[in-house]
């Protein structure tokens, strides 16, 4: 692989959206997964306590033995909660029911923000040379979206293309510039994607529109198209771009990789 798209460190990426359903843990996963098929290192955080990154990449219930909630409270090391995954050069944090208590346990810990960050950010974490690691958010601005804020250098937004997508983005950027603005000065938008776009339906060429119009740069030029091979894929354990490699849906999350290591490219030049 080339410097070019190479980041200095692990660059981390959170994945958020307080929607439900609009896309975060397909993008993830096969986001996560077109970085890896390009030679990139890639680890994926699951961090929404229904574990669908985790079920996506293949890891059962029964085999996340150490999982995100034990990395927040500082019981496991890097290397016993790292598992490899089917995909070459993608590895899983895994995440289970348990990780639904922590926004509540969690609240009297001074530290509470702070804990992923202090995770991902420990030293330990060079050995594994990842270039990525994607953190797949809950559907909510609670507790774990916060820490995915603190220790992200950046938030990529998954949009669906459908009525009021916009409207809950002000909510999660008045989010973004609190986190800013206690905890993390330097986290950036890396960007919007369009998600589950259909070019035949008007409605989704008007949130095209709205948000190019709106957002202007910060909208990734790919655009995800909602395709039956995407939403199939997870219940093969598997991304979409090895369950069906030339379908739309891989090509899209391909396309979207190449444009992201593009953008970061021209931020480190
Ligand atoms: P979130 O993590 O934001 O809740 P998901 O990624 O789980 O959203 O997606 C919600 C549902 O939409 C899932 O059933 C998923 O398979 C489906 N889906 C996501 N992206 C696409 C797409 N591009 N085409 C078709 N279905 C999709
Ligand atoms: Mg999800």
């Amino acid at each position: 692989m080339s410097d070019l798209s190479r980041p200095v460190g692990p660059k981390i990426i959170a994945i958020a959206n307080q929607k439900g359903g609009v896309g975060k843990t397909t993008t993830t996963i096969n986001l996560g997964a077109a970085l890896a098929e390009q030679g990139l290192k890639v680890l994926v955080v699951d961090l929404d306590p229904q574990g669908n990154a985790s079920t996506g990449l293949g890891v059962d219930p029964d085999d996340r033995v150490y999982t995100t909630y034990e990395l927040l409270l500082d019981e496991v090391d890097l290397k016993d909660v790292i598992q490899i995954t089917a995909t070459s050069n993608l590895s899983l944090i895994p995440a289970t029911v348990d990780l639904s208590s922590a926004d509540i346990e969690l609240i009297s810990n001074e530290k509470r923000s702070f804990l992923l960050h202090d995770a991902l950010r420990q030293p330990a974490i060079d050995a594994f040379e990842y270039d990525f690691i994607l953190i797949d958010c809950p559907p909510s601005l609670n507790l774990l979206t916060v820490n995915a804020m603190v220790a992200a250098h950046s938030i990529l937004v998954p949009l669906q293309s459908e009525f009021f997508a916009l409207e809950g983005l002000s909510q999660l950027m008045l989010t973004i510039r609190e986190v800013r603005q206690t905890a993390n000065p330097n986290l950036r938008i890396e960007g919007v994607v369009l998600t589950m776009y259909d070019a035949r339906n008007n409605l989704s060429q008007q949130v095209e529109a709205d948000a190019r119009a709106n957002l202007g740069e910060l909208v990734f030029a790919s655009v995800i198209p909602r395709n039956v091979r995407v939403s199939e894929a997870p219940s093969f354990a598997q991304p979409v771009l090895a369950y069906d490699t030339t379908s739309k849906g891989a090509r899209a999350y391909r396309a979207l990789a190449l444009e992201l290591l593009k953008k970061n490219a021209k931020l480190a030049a």
